[in-house]
């Protein structure tokens, strides 16, 4: 049975909510304008809306088939980024310094078309079909706060929670890794306290913006020197404040610190060396007291169930053709997708591709990586996505949902 997905997957009409999402952007927690249009949207369809879940989350329950059979979760990021955008698109975004640079305005609109194709075509599923529209996933916790707020308790608990993120790489393709798909992350805040004086006489001062520095440099060895080769990891210092004037020594800096593993071993490792450095660069500069090492936050790895990634791999096979879909590996980047399934419920996270042909084939490289570093990625002020992939990436949800909902025997 096939769904009629006319209405749902019109171009213009996705092109026009997606574009308006664009130009309106929101930071984590603030997604009340985004999270407005959602419910609303999901409401003229059919759904049960629930809003203010977890700060500004949305969750929609739509039932087919008297309710009996599985319950299929399809999930939505919504947060945009401090990034300026320099995209100069004519739907740029009209709120300064904030962009979605993540395409998480594309995974709404995605999810908005999806939401309305499996609510007029209920004649041919059975089963629940949830969806969330999730707050703050950039380092916010959002999804986290959705738990928090008994999203597995007041909602029909799924069998298996379904997602996808946008990704650089020309336009046209579905990722999919069965397993280990991303990284685990975690967020380190370090305060290195020193003392304060004159510019003129550092001899009467403990200079904390030196000490970081080092903190800094030697920190860049711990992945190289510490770790083996065969273990992914990463190390960055993404943010790095001390001071206020040229001649004040301040009393203290503060460093950022962000760390991605594959497993808890190489985790503990990482977080043992980074406290180790940070004390010992404070103790070698004779600083009054010990810093203070906080972990403020952290994701933990997304691990996709390899039967279901297999079946709707196979599936947007069978829709977009064979060669559209292939397994790049686990990267290095982290979600909280995997916390909105409940222990032991199975999820299944795959990409879309999105980079315009023209801004491909104009990318410096001969092989597929080298290219790939060359195009606006994730995150960057010039992520652009083809709007080619507005009506594909809602096809690809639609049809994992109804993979799902017609593999499972459900509880309902
Ligand atoms: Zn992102
Ligand atoms: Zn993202």
């Amino acid at each position: 049975m096939a769904l009629d997905l006319t209405s749902a997957t019109d171009p213009a009409r996705l092109a026009e909510f997606y574009r308006d999402l664009h130009r309106h952007p929101e930071l984590a927690f603030q997604e009340h304008r985004t999270a407005g249009k959602l419910a609303a949207g999901l409401r003229g369809a059919g759904y049960e809306v629930t809003e203010g879940v977890g700060g500004t989350g949305v969750v929609g329950v739509l039932r087919a088939g008297a309710g009996a059979g599985p319950v299929v979760w399809l999930r939505a990021d919504m947060d945009a980024l401090p990034v300026r955008e320099a995209t100069g698109l004519s739907y740029a975004s009209t709120a300064d310094g904030v962009m979605h640079a993540c395409g998480h305005d594309l995974h709404v609109t995605w999810l908005m078309g999806a939401a309305e194709a499996l609510a007029a075509g209920r004649d041919a599923w059975a089963g629940t079909v949830v969806v969330v529209g999730q707050p703050a996933e950039e380092g916010g916790g959002g999804a986290a706060a959705m738990v928090a707020d008994g999203l597995h308790e007041r909602f029909p608990r799924p069998d298996v929670v379904l997602g996808q993120h946008a990704a650089p790489g020309l336009a046209g393709f579905y990722p999919h890794t069965p397993g280990l798909t991303m990284a685990a992350s975690d967020d380190i805040d370090v305060v290195v306290h020193g003392v304060g004086g004159h510019g003129s006489r550092p001899e009467s001062t403990v200079d904390p913006v030196v000490t970081a520095a080092y903190i800094v440099t030697r920190l860049q060895s711990v992945v190289s020197r510490e770790i083996a080769a065969s273990e992914a990891a990463v190390l960055t210092v993404g943010a790095f404040h001390a001071g206020t004037g040229h001649n004040i020594i301040p009393a203290e800096a503060r460093l950022s610190l962000n760390v991605r593993t594959r497993n808890g071993n190489t985790r503990e490792k990482l977080l043992d060396a980074i406290r180790r450095t940070v004390t010992g660069e404070c103790q070698a500069a004779g600083c009054p007291r010990p810093p203070d090492i906080g972990l403020s936050g952290g994701y933990p790895v997304t691990v996709n169930d390899p039967g279901t990634d297999h079946r709707v791999a196979e599936t947007h096979r069978r829709l977009f053709g064979a060669h559209t879909v292939f397994d790049f590996g686990p990267v290095m980047g982290s979600e909280d997708f995997s916390l909105l399934a409940p222990e032991g419920v199975p999820y299944d996270y795959w990409y879309v591709t999105t980079t315009p042909p023209d801004v491909w084939e104009a990318a410096e490289g001969e092989e597929l990586t080298e290219r790939l570093a060359n195009v606006p990625g994730n995150h960057s002020p010039l992520f652009a996505p083809d709007l080619s992939v507005l009506v594909p990436g809602v096809r690809t949800l639609v049809s994992a949902a109804l993979t799902e909902l017609r593999h499972r025997p459900g509880t309902g």
